[in-house]
C-alpha cells in the first residue's frame, strides 16, 4: 500500500468514527416483495392482511417496493420510474393501479403496519426516468460502454425520450414537467433506432459516483442530472410531499452508486429536517474500500446494505463444504462498520433470472439467517422470497425456519457475544443472555462440511443446566456443568441453535 493511500484511509476512519450514526437496537427489517410478484397478488392488500402476523413474528420495520407508476404500468416492479406522484391514482401507462395496487390500498397498508407498531420504509428510485410522453431532438455524443469517459462519436442530433408531462395527472400535487435539460443522457436514439450510451451536449456525467465503467453515473433510461438546480429543488419538494402524504418512516435509496453522493447526503439531511426518518442505501459493490469511500462522502449518514456479506454467503453456499467458515464475516460492513450495516441474505435483484443473480443456495439459508438474525451487530433484513418462496422458480417457502430464527432472536439473542471461529469447518458463538429477558442466551453452532462438536462456555447465568436444539436438527440434549461448559453439536451442512430447557 502506498503512503498516500494509507493516509487517505486513515482520514476516512477518523471521519467515520466521529460522525457515525447509531442503528436502533433490536430491530428486524423485512423486504416485503420479490421480483416475480404479479398484479393479481395484490401486494398492498396482502400487507394489510399480514400486518398483525408480521408484528407477532418479530418484524419491526417493513420495506415496501416502489409505489409509483413505472413505465410498464401494472407489470412494472417499480424501478422503471415514470411518475413519482402517481401512487396508483391516475390512468397512466395502461392502468390506474401499479403492480401492487391502488394509492388507497397503499395508504391503507401503511396505516395497518403503523397500527401494529411497524415502521415503513419506502423505496426511492431517483436515478432515472423511463417511459417519457414525448421525444425531443437533442445533441449528444455516444460514449464507450466500458469507459464512459471516452467519446465514441462526435456530437450529433438524436431523438431522445425526455419529455415527461404526465397529461393524465393534470398537475395534481405538482406542475413540474421534465425535459432534456433535467437529464445527462440516455440509451436510445429514436430517429436512428439505435442503442448506445448518449451523453447530452453541455452535460457531464455526475462526479462522485462509482468508478466502474470509468464513470457509472449512467444506469438506464433517461439519467437524472443532479447538478441541475431545478431537479434538486423538485426532488426535495417531492420528498417532503411523499413523507407528508404517505406517513412513511424511512427510505430505502435505490442505486446510490449511480447518483452523485453529495446530492444524496444533502437530500437525506433535508428529509431528516422534516421528520426523523431512517434510511438505508443500496450501493451494489462488494469492495470494502469503495463502500468506505461512499460512507466518507456521505458523512456516515447513510447505512448501507452489506453487499460483501451477501457475496460471502453466496460463495460459501457454492463451495461444496470447502469454504473457510471462520472467514465468513471478513471484509464485510457488519464487521468493519457495524452501526452502518444492513445485513441480508438475498433480495429481488439476486433471485434466479435477475440482473445481479447471486442466489444463496437453499441449504445455506438457515446458516446465513443465523449469522444475520442471531448476532448482535447490524440491522438484519428478511427477504419476502425466502419467507413466502418464489413460485416462479419453484423455490419453497422457508417460513418455518424463519419463524424459529425470528423467535430465537426475539426471546434469546441477548447479552455478551463470544465467538468460536476456530475451525475450518465448524464455527460457533454464544450469547450469554441478559437480566431483562428471562431465560435469554443461546449457542449457535454451524458447519458447511461434516458436522461435529465444540466445547463452549455459556457463562455462569446459564451454568448447571440442560440445553436442547431449538431448530430440531439435533435431537440429543447437552448438559452444561457448574462452570458453564458443555459440548454442543451440529450436523453436516447445518446449523443448530441451543437454548436452555
Ligand atoms: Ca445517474
Amino acid at each position: 500500500m502506498s503512503k498516500k493511500k494509507l493516509k487517505t484511509n486513515l482520514r476516512y476512519d477518523i471521519i467515520i468514527l466521529k460522525e457515525g450514526i447509531q442503528m436502533r437496537e433490536n430491530r428486524v427489517l423485512m423486504q416485503y416483495f420479490e421480483w416475480y410478484l404479479k398484479p393479481e397478488d395484490k401486494l398492498w392488500q396482502q400487507v394489510s392482511r399480514e400486518a398483525k402476523n408480521l408484528k407477532e413474528i418479530g418484524i419491526t420495520d417493513v420495506w415496501l417496493p416502489p409505489a409509483y407508476k413505472g413505465a410498464g404500468g401494472k407489470y412494472d416492479a417499480g424501478y422503471a420510474t415514470y411518475d413519482l406522484y402517481d401512487l396508483g391514482e391516475f390512468n397512466q401507462k395502461g392502468s390506474v393501479e401499479t403492480k401492487y395496487g391502488t394509492k388507497d390500498e397503499y395508504l391503507q397498508a401503511i396505516n395497518d403496519l403503523h397500527e401494529n407498531g411497524i415502521d415503513v420504509y419506502a423505496d426511492v428510485v431517483l436515478n432515472h426516468k423511463i417511459g417519457a410522453d414525448e421525444a425531443e431532438n437533442v445533441y449528444a455524443n455516444e460514449e464507450e460502454a466500458q469507459d464512459r469517459n471516452k467519446d465514441k462519436s462526435s456530437f450529433q442530433k438524436i431523438k431522445a425520450w425526455t419529455k415527461y408531462n404526465f397529461p393524465a395527472r393534470k398537475n395534481k400535487y405538482s406542475d413540474f414537467k421534465w425535459n432534456h435539460n433535467h437529464f445527462n443522457g440516455t440509451d436510445w436514439d429514436e430517429s436512428g433506432r439505435k442503442n448506445g450510451i448518449f451523453r447530452f451536449y453541455g452535460k457531464n456525467w455526475d462526479q462522485n459516483v462509482d468508478k466502474e465503467n470509468g464513470n457509472y453515473d449512467y444506469l438506464m433510461g433517461a439519467d437524472v442530472d443532479f447538478n441541475n438546480p431545478e431537479v434538486v429543488e423538485e426532488l426535495k419538494k417531492w420528498g417532503k410531499w411523499y413523507l407528508e402524504f404517505t406517513g412513511v418512516d424511512g427510505f430505502r435509496l435505490d442505486a446510490v452508486k449511480h447518483i452523485k453522493s453529495l446530492f444524496m447526503a444533502d437530500w437525506i439531511k433535508n428529509m431528516k429536517e422534516i421528520k426523523p426518518i431512517q434510511c438505508v442505501g443500496e450501493y451494489w459493490n462488494r469492495d470494502m474500500e469503495t463502500l468506505k469511500w461512499y460512507i466518507y462522502k456521505t458523512n456516515s449518514t447513510i447505512p448501507l446494505f452489506d453487499v460483501p456479506l451477501h457475496y460471502n454467503f453466496y460463495e460459501a453456499s457454492n463451495s461444496r463444504g470447502n469454504y473457510d467458515l471462520p472467514r465468513i464475516l471478513d471484509n464485510t460492513l457488519v464487521k468493519e462498520y457495524p452501526s452502518l450495516a444492513v445485513t441480508f441474505v438475498d433480495n429481488h435483484d439476486t433471485e434466479p433470472g435477475q440482473a445481479l443473480f447471486s442466489y444463496v443456495q437453499d441449504w445455506f439459508k438457515p446458516l446465513a439467517y443465523a449469522l444475520t438474525l442471531l448476532r448482535k451487530d447490524g440491522l438484519p433484513c428478511v427477504f419476502y422470497g425466502d419467507y413466502y418462496g418464489i413460485p416462479e422458480h419453484n423455490i419453497e417457502p422457508k417460513k418455518d425456519m424463519l419463524d424459529k430464527m425470528l423467535e430465537l432472536r426475539k426471546k434469546y439473542a441477548y447479552g455478551e457475544q463470544i465467538d468460536y471461529f476456530d475451525n475450518h469447518n465448524i464455527i460457533a458463538w454464544v450469547r450469554k443472555g441478559d437480566e431483562i429477558h428471562l431465560h435469554s442466551g443461546l449457542v449457535v453452532i454451524m458447519s458447511d462440511g461434516p458436522g461435529g462438536g465444540k466445547t463452549i462456555n455459556v457463562g455462569t447465568k446459564l451454568a448447571n443446566s440442560v440445553f436442547y436444539d431449538y431448530t430440531g436438527n439435533v435431537q440429543e440434549t447437552v448438559y452444561v456443568d457448574q462452570e458453564g461448559n458443555g459440548i454442543f453439536y451440529c450436523n453436516g451442512g447445518s446449523v443448530s441453535v441451543w437454548i436452555k430447557k
